[in-house]
C-alpha cells in the first residue's frame, strides 16, 4: 500500500444525533488532525444537538424543524457556544451542504427526508458518504446523475455496499462482475413462519441480533425490507441490473457482501458489525484510518453460515425485487408506503404483517405514476403517503370496532 498522503476534510454530519451520526463523530474525533465536523444537523432534538456541539465545536448547527430555531440559538448561547451559528429548516441545510462550510457530507438522515440534502451534496461536487439509502430508492438515477455531472465522489456507507465498494475498488461493476451478493443477517425473526409473525411486538422487532441501529432501519431489518431497499440501492450505486444481484442470509453478520467476477474469483469483505469501519473507509478513502473497531477473530466465531432468504415469511423482499424490476415510480412508492407503515407500526397503530400488506396495496394503486422528473417522483411519494394514511385509518378503524 502507498504511504499515507496528508489530507484534511471539513465534514458536515447530517443526522448527527442518530446512530450513524454518532459513529461518524466517533471516527472524526479520533483524527482531529485530519478531520473536523464543521456542520452538525439533526431533526428535532435540540438538547442532543447542543450536547454534540459542546463536544465537537462545529461552525454551524442546523435543526430541521423551523419552529425550533430560537430554542437552538438560545441553547447555544446559554452553553457559551455563541460562536456556532444556528440555522433551521431544509433550505438552510441544503445551502450549508452546497457551500463553503464543508467539503465532505455524511448523509445519515433517516428516510426520504434526506433526499434534498443528499441531492444538494451530489450537485455541489462534495465527497458524499451516503448512508441515507432511501434517497437512492426514491430518486437514485437523479442522485447518481447529479454526482456524475459535478464530479462528486459517492462512497456508500451501508455496510453491504461499502463492502462491495471495497471489493471493486470503485463504484464501477462493469462487465467483469458476474454477480453481486448482498448478505443479510435475517433479522430478529429469521426462521419464523409468516403466521407466527402476526403478533410480534415493536420491542421484539427493533431488537436486532447483530447491529445497533435507529428504529426505522431496525424494523426494516425485521421485515427484510431493508435488504429490498438495499437491492435497489445497489442497482443504482454499481449500475447493475437485477439479474446480477442476489441476496444470501448470513446470520453471523461478519461477511458484509460478496462480488463474483467472470474468472471465477469471489471477493468478500469481512469485519465485525460496527458501522465505524464503513465510515472510516468513506472518510479516509483511498487511505485506511484507525476506526476503533477491533480485528476479526474467526477462530473465536467458529463458523459462517449461509441460507436462502424466505420470501414467503418476508414478502417485503419480494415486493422490492418486483419494484426494482418494474422501475419508474415503483421504488418511490415502495419506499413511501414502507416509511408510513413502519412509522404506524412503531406507534403501535398497525401490526407487523400490515407492513407488507400496505406496501403491496400501495404498489398496486400507484406503481405506474409518472417518474421522469424529481417533481414527478416527489408527487408519487406524496400519493403513496396519502394512500398509506387512508389505508392505516381504515385498518385501525376496523381493528377498533372488531
Ligand atoms: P436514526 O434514527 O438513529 O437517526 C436519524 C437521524 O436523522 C437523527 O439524527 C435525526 O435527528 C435525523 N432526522 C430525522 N428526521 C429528520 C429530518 N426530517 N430532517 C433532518 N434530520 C432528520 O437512524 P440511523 O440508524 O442512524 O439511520 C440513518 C440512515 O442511515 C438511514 O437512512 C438508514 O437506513 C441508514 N443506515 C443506517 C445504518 C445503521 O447501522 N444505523 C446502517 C446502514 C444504513
Ligand atoms: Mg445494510
Amino acid at each position: 500500500m502507498d504511504a499515507p498522503v496528508p489530507f484534511s476534510r471539513r465534514v458536515a454530519v447530517l443526522g448527527a444525533t442518530g446512530s450513524i451520526g454518532s459513529s461518524a463523530l466517533d471516527v472524526i474525533a479520533r483524527h482531529s488532525d485530519q478531520l473536523r465536523a464543521t456542520v452538525l444537523a439533526a431533526g428535532s432534538n435540540v438538547p442532543a444537538l447542543v450536547a454534540l456541539c459542546r463536544s465537537h465545536r462545529p461552525d454551524h448547527a442546523v435543526i430541521a424543524d423551523p419552529a425550533r430555531y430560537a430554542e437552538l440559538r438560545d441553547a447555544l448561547a446559554d452553553a457559551g457556544l455563541s460562536a456556532i451559528q444556528a440555522h433551521a429548516g431544509e433550505a438552510a441545510l441544503d445551502a450549508l451542504v452546497a457551500g463553503q462550510a464543508c467539503d465532505t457530507v455524511v448523509a445519515a438522515i433517516v428516510g426520504a427526508a434526506g433526499l434534498s440534502s443528499t441531492l444538494a451534496a451530489a450537485r455541489a461536487g462534495k465527497r458524499l458518504l451516503l448512508a441515507n439509502k432511501e434517497s437512492l430508492v426514491l430518486a437514485g438515477a437523479l442522485v447518481i446523475a447529479a454526482a456524475q455531472a459535478s464530479g462528486a465522489d459517492i462512497v456508500p456507507i451501508d455496510s453491504e455496499h461499502n463492502a462491495i465498494f471495497q471489493c471493486l475498488g470503485s463504484r464501477q461493476a462493469g462487465a467483469q462482475v458476474r454477480r453481486i451478493i448482498l448478505t443479510a443477517s435475517g433479522g430478529p425473526f429469521r426462521g419464523r413462519s409468516r403466521a407466527s409473525l402476526e403478533t410480534v411486538t415493536v420491542a421484539q422487532a427493533v431488537a436486532h441480533p447483530k447491529w445497533s441501529m435507529g428504529p426505522k432501519i431496525s424494523v426494516d431489518s425485521a421485515t427484510l425490507m431493508n435488504k429490498g431497499l438495499e437491492l435497489i440501492e445497489a442497482a443504482h450505486l454499481f449500475d447493475v441490473g437485477r439479474e446480477r444481484l442476489d441476496v444470501l442470509v448470513h446470520p453471523q453478520s461478519l461477511v458484509h457482501s460478496l462480488v463474483d467476477f467472470i474468472d471465477g474469483s469471489t471477493l468478500a469483505q469481512l469485519g465485525l458489525p460496527d458501522m465505524r469501519t464503513a465510515l472510516s473507509v468513506g472518510l479516509g478513502w483511498p487511505q485506511r484510518l484507525e476506526s476503533g473497531v477491533g480485528g476479526l477473530d474467526l477462530l473465536a466465531h467458529g463458523r459462517l453460515d449461509f441460507e436462502a432468504p424466505d420470501m414467503e415469511a418476508f414478502p417485503c423482499l419480494r415486493l422490492a425485487w418486483e419494484a426494482l424490476a418494474a422501475g419508474g415510480a415503483a421504488p418511490a412508492v415502495l419506499n413511501a408506503a414502507n416509511e408510513s407503515a413502519v412509522s404506524a407500526f412503531l406507534q403501535g397503530r398497525i401490526g407487523f404483517l400490515a407492513i407488507p400488506a400496505l406496501v403491496e396495496d400501495a404498489l398496486a394503486a400507484h406503481a405506474h405514476a409518472p417518474a421522469e422528473t424529481l417533481e414527478a417522483l416527489l408527487a408519487a411519494d406524496g400519493l403513496a403517503r396519502r394512500f398509506s394514511q387512508d389505508w392505516i385509518h381504515r385498518t385501525t378503524g376496523h381493528a377498533v370496532s372488531a
